[in-house]
């Protein structure tokens, strides 16, 4: 679950960088763009007022010569050529002296208390049309010369097409934007761009830093892609996170979540069928459901020493599930737990099966420590005594594999071996031809002129059974009787005290 957490989380904040950073870069480029289209609007506007001014010098010319017909002709020209000019005015002490209206009309309300502005907005209520308009005029001795704009011009003018900027006029406390009155200015700081030539800037309202409409707009595809990114980089972190650890790491995390379970295989009295003991043979329980076996997992666990805390785990389960059901083992029961000899080695040893001892409620079980001899042994005087020691505190002491290992064979004086497990390899030679059984012949006479008792393992058929039988080998394992079991399977066991297939013919 946590491993599918992680590359979520990674997702998402991946995803949530992304659109960080694609929307930082969209306002950055909306903001450019905003002020580009209100350079654009300046550009717009100068081309208006260049009209304006030219105007107004056709105009001053006329009033130097004195206006007539002939001069409110020229004004009218002047005002019809020129294609954003709506009227042309001269006034002369407050008066209309020529207009470019016919019959000197006036498109103003109230020339005479224009202020002096060079460039005015007027608001619809001072025009006779009942339409804003805008002014430039220019004063000379006592006269004036005042052109009037549309506002048609002027909003087409600011109409630049960009999606979400609107541009607006501001001359003096007067804004004009692309609909409605001239109104005052607004109170929010706005993006502002002045003319060079004339009093009068263009003003617009900042983009915001974060808009979702710009987000989908204009970074659409890009979302889409940062979306596909930030899927496959959380399929790649799963994949990481959930690749196979090195077997080391994965069997100590098995051993810490209790994975590794004993399973018990029954030793029996093959001429009587009565349960003698167990052995006890690790499993390692996947979570995903069925068991590994030991061959797998038991010489990682030996080289990398994790033997020690897999051994010890067992010990202790095996304590409790025997004291759980102590009052059904038969008395004597063997509890045969193999030891691997790097285990032994350690000067802890002796404690530890002292203290594993100590945990049986039973007091009469044969506690038995198998010691493999499959590995060459490396019997020194150490383990000898150790071995010795932990003979004289009750345990019985097994030497698995006989037969199979590399081992002399001289510690079998020193040691205080109680039983010799013979190896299932010399017991499977055992068919209905009698030169098949001349080897384990030989190792059996072995075993009892030194006095130690055997356990014959690997028992598979019943012409095995009959052999052992026949050569007082009474302590038999296999899978003719019984199979290793989990301990819920053994409980089975114990209660059926099974009697079955055993007798000698
Ligand atoms: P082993 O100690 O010689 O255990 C006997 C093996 O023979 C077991 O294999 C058992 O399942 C198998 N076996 C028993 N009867 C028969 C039979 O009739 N036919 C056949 N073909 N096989 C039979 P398993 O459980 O796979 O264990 C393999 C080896 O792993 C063990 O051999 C032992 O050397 C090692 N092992 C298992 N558990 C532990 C442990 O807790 N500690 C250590 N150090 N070694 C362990
Ligand atoms: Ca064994
Ligand atoms: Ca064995």
């Amino acid at each position: 679950m946590r491993n599918a957490l992680i590359p979520v989380i990674a997702a998402v904040a991946l995803l949530i960088a992304g659109v960080f950073i694609l929307n930082i870069q969209l306002w950055y480029s909306a903001r450019a763009d905003s002020l580009a289209g209100a350079r654009y609007a300046v550009k717009n506007m100068d081309t208006i007022l260049a009209e304006a001014r030219h105007a107004t010098r056709v105009a001053k010319a006329i009033a130097d010569k004195g206006c007539g017909l002939e001069g409110q002709y020229q004004l009218a020209t002047e005002a019809a050529l020129q294609p954003h000019l709506r009227t042309i005015l001269i006034t002369r002490q407050g008066k209309i002296d020529c207009s470019s209206l016919p019959g000197n009309r006036m498109l103003l309300l109230d020339v005479a208390t224009l202020p002096d502005d060079p460039l005015l907005l007027l608001p619809a209520k001072s025009t006779v049309n009942g339409l804003p308009v805008l002014i430039y005029q220019i004063h000379f001795a006592q006269s004036r010369v005042v052109v009037t704009m549309s506002d048609r011009h002027i909003r087409d003018a600011l109409g630049i097409p960009l999606k979400g900027v609107t541009y607006s006029l501001r001359v003096g406390n007067s804004v004009l934007a692309t609909a409605g009155d001239v109104t005052a200015p607004a109170r929010e700081r706005l993006g502002r761009v002045r003319a060079g030539d004339y009093p009068y800037s263009i003003e617009y309202r900042y983009p915001p830093l974060f808009s979702l409409t710009r987000l989908v707009e204009q970074g659409g595809g890009m979302l889409l892609f940062l979306l596909f990114i930030a899927c496959l980089a959380a399929y790649a972190l799963y994949k990481y996170l959930n690749k196979s650890t090195l077997p080391e790491e994965s069997l100590r995390g098995a051993i810490a979540k209790g994975e590794i379970v004993p399973f018990y295989q029954p030793v029996v009295n093959g001429r009587e069928g009565t349960l003698r003991g167990v052995e006890v043979l690790a499993r390692w329980k996947h979570p995903g459901g069925g068991y590994i076996s030991p061959a797998s997992f038991i010489p990682i666990a030996e080289k990398s020493g994790l033997i020690v805390p897999l051994t010890r785990s067992l010990m202790a389960q095996v304590a409790k599930q025997m004291n759980d059901i102590s009052s059904k083992l038969p008395e004597g029961f063997h509890i045969g737990i193999n030891f691997s000899a790097s285990h032994i080695a350690m000067p802890t040893f002796v404690e530890e099966c002292l203290k594993y001892k100590g945990s049986f409620t039973r007091r009469d079980l044969n506690l038995v420590l198998e010691v493999t001899e499959r590995e060459p042994l490396d019997v020194d005087e150490r383990l000898v005594q150790t071995l010795n020691v932990l003979h004289e505190n009750g345990f019985a002491i097994a030497l698995d594999d006989f037969g199979t290992g590399y081992s002399g064979l001289s510690y079998l004086q020193d040691l205080h071996i109680d039983y010799i497990k013979i190896d299932q390899s010399f017991v499977s030679r055992v068919d209905e031809h009698p030169d098949s059984t001349r080897l384990l012949d030989c190792v059996l006479d072995l075993a009892r002129r030194l006095s130690i008792s055997i356990v014959a393992e690997g028992v598979e058929t019943k012409a095995q059974l009959d052999y052992l039988n026949r050569n007082d080998i009474t302590f038999q394992q296999g899978y003719y009787f019984f199979k290793p079991v989990p301990f819920i399977e053994l409980i089975k066991i114990l209660l059926s005290k099974p009697k079955v297939k055993v007798r000698v013919e």
